[in-house]
């Protein structure tokens, strides 16, 4: 529902303290307002509990703390859960929750659909509708953990491994991970924050030079050239060559690794002549490989590779001294690819509750 109200999620530090100065305030609110929003997480401006209460009046005539609503979630047997999120011009995206023993990490989505176009992916189905807000992203965040009620104190990893490609829509994703990493702001550090590419090498070398980067992830998926580009076809535009040495030159912090995504396709990209050549493509790298389980669908023919394949293909690497994990799949039940919930939706009209 689109109210004409402005929401305050998304907005930063500066931007929030310049708006009490234009409402005639003191700046020191607008910290205030910041803290409130994204440390405390008060779910509303009638929640801002400390703000001045004149101020409160004048915000809630125009202003909102809007967070995405959740239209549906799928539970897993296996304790994660698959958001379905509206936004506030009905737009659908998807962002999964993940507990584990010590942690809970978060998946997020940086656009609606995706125009990388990979062959294995359902996002690549959608095609792109369009990029997401820095606000819409924070509220992914903010609505999960409201849902789950999530406490403060609580270990949280997130990872921009949701629908679409974070590279394409960077300003936008690197907006919401300063105010993420902030510790005056939501508070989770850079080395629990994860951006996953499909390799667009230019904006990685602009990540690079960002001081306020997280940690990069790079779905490689294939062993040669002509293979990726089967696979991905922005292979053709930024091809494995330049994507490596864009990623030999990716400056890394002390015991930092570069973390490249391999998902393992039956009979496509899984043979030992692959991981031998993976092996040979990443050599001397500081770098981990997760090898990731596809989850197949009725729309797209690939399948996954079998136990056996995958274990083969980690002794492999680890034999090369590349330290490779093989990524527990998580809500196979619930149809958990990215991007499987929404191509669900949308051939039910949209009308999935
Ligand atoms: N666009 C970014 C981030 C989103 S995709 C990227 O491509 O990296 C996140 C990861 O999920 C990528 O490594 C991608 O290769 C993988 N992926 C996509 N579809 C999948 C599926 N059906 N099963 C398993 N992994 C998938
Ligand atoms: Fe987009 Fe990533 Fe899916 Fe490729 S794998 S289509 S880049 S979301």
């Amino acid at each position: 529902m689109n109210t004409g109200m402005q929401n305050l999620v998304g907005l930063d530090r500066q931007e929030l303290e310049r708006l009490a100065q234009s409402l005639g305030k003191a700046t020191y609110r607008g910290r205030q307002l910041y803290q409130a929003i994204y440390r405390r997480r008060a779910p509303g401006i009638a929640a801002l509990t400390d703000l001045d209460r004149d101020l409160k009046r004048v915000l809630s005539a125009q202003y909102n703390v809007d967070y995405p609503r959740v239209q549906v979630v799928f539970t897993s047997k296996d304790g994660s859960a698959r958001y379905l999120l509206r936004l506030q011009d009905n737009t659908l995206i998807e962002t999964v929750y993940m507990p584990e023993e010590q942690r809970v990490t978060l998946c997020l989505s940086s656009q609606a659909g995706c125009a990388v176009d990979c062959r294995f992916c359902f996002t690549a189905l959608l095609g792109l509708q369009r990029n997401l807000s820095a606000g819409e992203i924070l509220g992914q965040a903010l609505a999960v953990v409201k849902a789950r009620e999530i406490l403060p104190g609580t270990r949280l990893n997130l990872v921009f491994m949701g629908m679409g490609e974070p590279l394409l829509n960077l300003a936008q994703v690197m907006k919401a991970v300063h105010i993420l990493a902030d510790p005056q702001g939501f508070g989770i550090p850079l080395r629990r924050i994860t951006i996953s590419t499909s390799g667009i090498v230019p904006r990685i070398s602009e990540m690079a030079r960002d001081p306020g980067r997280p940690k990069l992830a790079v779905s490689l998926n294939a062993s040669t050239e002509e293979q990726r580009t089967e696979l991905m076809p922005i292979n053709r535009k930024y091809p494995l060559r330049d994507l490596l040495r864009a990623c030999r030159a990716y400056p890394l912090r002390p015991r930092e690794l570069l973390t490249f995504e391999y998902v393992l396709l039956d009979g496509f990209n899984d043979t030992d002549a692959d991981a031998q050549r993976v092996a040979k493509l990443l050599r001397g790298m500081r770098a981990k490989i997760n090898l990731i389980p596809y989850n197949s669908g009725p729309e797209l023919s690939y399948r996954a590779s079998p136990v056996e394949k995958a274990l083969a293909f980690q002794q492999i690497l680890a034999g090369h001294r590349i330290p490779a994990y093989i990524r527990i799949s998580r809500g196979q039940d619930i149809g958990a690819a990215c991007g499987q919930l929404r191509l669900k939706g949308m051939r039910n009209g949209d009308t999935i509750a």
